[in-house]
């Protein structure tokens, strides 16, 4: 059963009897109307000269000259097939430029209906003045003919069809082009059967029926079953015609040229097969990679690049394309719960439905994934805001009750910017209500826009702010709780720009995280603050250690330690000056890696203090894995320390549990005179905060020192 199904299939194949597709069918389409350029053109220069050897002759030869009183007549007589062949060629040349330059313009609408209403009016005189008169019905030479003129008028037509088809912009003329090849390739057919029975009939060869033939079979691509339909209609037509003329019945034994004659017709045949089936594979290769060059990887739906490619061939046209248009970006929030809870295939079906909601919400519109959940529209001004609530609901419908939302950013073009970028406001408006659960779409507006500027000012020009020191350290000073007495300072880094002023650590640190250039900046205090100790030292001022912030992320970015030594060696520091904050989230991921890196410091001889203890998930948990000098407890304890009884309880614990394991203790964030009282009663050994200074410009800071406002002390660690 299944080797009969196979066999059909290949027999289906062969024959070309199974339906191409839409783009395999436009490939073949447009490879035939090439050719037609070339055939046409041929025709109309062996068209050109006939015509011009047949003007020498009737004019030249005196006899014909004079045999004639109707001179018009007589050219007409002479020339006007050749004329007739001529036009049809025209149509043809005229027709498939135009088609595969894509050129059409007034002075191509013109020529078009000229050619086209030259053919009918040829049809006419050629009919009416010579054709009936001259001809003897019956023969196959008359047949022929009458077939020639009548498809003439038909051509004239069509392309006269095409012009005006071109100028209303109907875009698919498949069925006209079609059309045209047909009644060009059955001029040539015919204009080939009749010379060659001439030629036959006056025992010459039947070269122009063959050749006409392979012209028509060969340059022109036909489904198998149609060439072979054709070429077995013309075949033996023409084969009864000779064997009429001989005066032999079909059947007759045949002689060695008819014989020729057979094997030349196989060969034909299947020479057409075959250039079919290389078409048809090169076609379908074509089609995957054109497919795949626009459409997504896995799902049914355009892609990225054909999103920009698309709207940049609109704006190439129109450059009014985008202003009553809006790029949205869509989001699924939460998207990963499906994929968690009910599966990938789950979560692969979601995705593969809400495409095609997409697509159908946005029928008429520009859509294509970018990734993931995400995919961009171009949508209409006018009704974009209701198309996301048809969106949303779908969504919610799909989702069956998980907590899945739809999110939309929308960025509207006010001038023409690049759609990348316009893209990326719209994803950028959308993340912002990633996890606001009533807000479904936000656009981008003047204050994002602002905020995303100042973004990408701090990362294009980071490597320019650390040239110039628009990159400083602050200090804040640390005094000992006891006696009030500075023991240190930590430094933070604040860029004072040219451009935005003055810019907070809340500004760039996590941006450059983000942005995986964090280590540039903490190399750059580092170097800063050992470069400011020299200096001081130098000039006699007293100092005070200075602690560092590190980011997690240094750790993977430099190697930390070798960085410390490059400077410490360079400046000449004693390393007791120099504490190395490490903050508790950062140690949460990549254990092997920092826990390495953190023994590396200590062996080096540095103290190695924990930041922000008590903020993350894992506190105790990095009490038990690693070993700190310090631990710097986190500010938020102190933020409702008035109010909240438990943040003392919280406090005096930690600094108790400490002190069992061996680490000193630090309280940031003090503020009021009652906090410190109380980290004093209960232990803490180290303050920070605003009570005791804000972090000051160093000058500032040394002054303070100078003034004795600060009291440094003896003991510094
Ligand atoms: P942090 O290391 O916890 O630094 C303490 C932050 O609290 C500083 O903010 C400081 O100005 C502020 N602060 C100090 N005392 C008080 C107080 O009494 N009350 C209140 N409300 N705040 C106080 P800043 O300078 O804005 O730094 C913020 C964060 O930025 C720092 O938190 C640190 O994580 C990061 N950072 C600062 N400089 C650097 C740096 O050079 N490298 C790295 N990697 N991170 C840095
Ligand atoms: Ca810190
Ligand atoms: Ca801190």
């Amino acid at each position: 059963m299944s080797f009969l199904k196979s066999l059909w299939s290949s027999i289906r194949d062969l024959f070309g009897f199974r339906k191409n597709t839409s783009y395999v069918r436009k490939h073949l389409n447009d490879a035939n109307i090439k050719s037609s350029i070339y055939m046409s053109f041929i025709v109309l220069v062996i068209e050109t000269w006939m015509i011009l050897r047949r003007f020498y002759l009737v004019k030249y030869i005196p006899n014909n000259w004079n045999l004639y009183d109707d001179k018009f007549e007589l050219i007409f007589k002479y020339t006007g097939q050749y004329i007739l062949f001529f036009l049809c060629a025209a149509t043809v040349f005229i027709f498939s430029i135009s088609y595969i330059k894509k050129l059409f313009n007034k002075g191509m609408f013109i020529t078009e209906i000229i050619v086209g209403s030259l053919c009918v009016l040829w049809f006419f005189l050629l009919f009416f003045e010579i054709g009936y008169k001259n001809i003897t019905p019956g023969n196959f030479y008359f047949v022929s003919t009458i077939l020639i003129y009548s498809i003439m008028p038909i051509l004239g037509i069509l392309i006269i069809s095409h012009a005006f088809y071109q100028k209303k912009n109907l875009k698919n003329h498949n069925i006209l082009a079609n059309a045209i090849i047909v009644c060009f390739s059955l001029i040539c057919l015919l204009f080939g059967m009749s010379v060659g029975y001439l030629d036959y009939t006056k025992a010459y060869m039947i070269t122009c029926f063959l050749t006409m033939i392979l012209f028509v079979a060969c340059l022109l691509i036909w489904k198998p079953y149609i060439s072979i339909l054709m070429l077995c209609g013309i075949f033996v037509v023409f084969y009864l015609m000779l064997r009429n003329f001989d005066g032999k019945a079909p059947f007759d034994q045949l002689n060695g040229n008819e014989v020729n004659y057979i094997t030349f017709f196989i060969s034909l045949t299947m020479v057409t097969i075959s250039i079919y089936q290389q078409r048809i594979a090169e076609a379908i290769k074509d089609a995957k990679l054109e497919h795949d060059a626009i459409y997504d990887n896995t799902l049914d739906i355009h892609n990225l690049k054909y999103f920009v490619d698309t709207i940049s061939k609109h704006l190439k046209k129109d450059s009014n394309f985008l202003n009553d248009k809006i790029v949205l970006f869509t989001n699924i929030s939460n998207f990963r719960i499906i994929n968690a809870q009910k599966g990938f295939d789950a979560g692969n079906k979601f995705i593969e439905e809400f495409a095609s909601n997409i697509l159908e919400t946005f029928s008429d519109e520009i859509v294509a994934r970018q990734a993931d959940d995400h995919f961009v529209v171009l949508a209409s001004l006018s009704d974009f805001e209701t198309k996301i609530n048809i969106l949303k609901e779908l969504v919610d419908k799909s989702a069956n009750g998980l907590f899945v939302h739809l999110k939309v950013g929308g960025y509207k073009f006010n001038k023409i910017s690049s759609i990348h970028r316009a893209i990326d406001k719209a994803r950028y408006a959308c993340g912002k209500i990633k996890r606001d659960y009533d807000k479904t779409f936000l656009e981008y507006d003047k204050a994002m826009d602002d905020f995303v500027n100042k973004r990408q000012y701090i990362v294009n020009n980071l490597d320019l702010a650390i040239e110039n020191n628009w990159i400083q350290a602050y200090y804040q000073p640390v005094v000992w709780t006891e006696s009030g007495e500075l023991c240190g300072a930590e430094a933070l880094a604040r860029w004072i720009d040219p451009v935005y002023g003055f810019l907070s650590p809340a500004d760039f640190i996590p941006l450059l995280e983000e942005t995986r250039l964090i280590h540039k900046l903490d190399k750059c205090i580092i170097e800063y603050v050992c470069k400011k100790m020299r200096e001081a030292i130098d000039n006699n001022r007293v100092i005070v250690p200075v602690s560092l912030n590190f980011s997690r992320l240094d750790f993977e970015l430099m190697d930390v330690c070798d960085v410390l030594e490059e400077y410490v060696n360079k400046y000449n520091i004693n390393k007791d000056y120099l504490h190395i904050e490490i903050t508790e989230s950062a140690l949460s991921e990549n254990f092997e890696l920092l826990s390495k890196s953190i023994d590396r410091i200590k062996k080096s001889g540095y103290t190695v203090w924990l930041d922000d203890f008590g903020s993350g998930y894992s506190s105790l948990n990095v009490l038990k894995d690693y070993e700190f000098n310090v631990i710097k407890i986190d500010m938020k304890f102190l933020s409702n320390f008035e109010e909240n009884s438990k943040s003392k309880d919280i406090i005096e614990t930690i600094i108790e549990l400490s002190n069992k394991l061996g680490m000193k203790t630090l309280t940031e964030g003090v503020e009021t005179l009652k906090q410190a009282e109380y980290l004093k009663q209960i232990g803490c050994g180290r303050l920070q905060g605003y009570l005791f200074g804000k972090p000051f410009k160093l000058e500032d800071f040394e002054k303070k020192i100078e003034n004795k406002e600060f009291i440094v002390s003896k003991e510094i660690l």
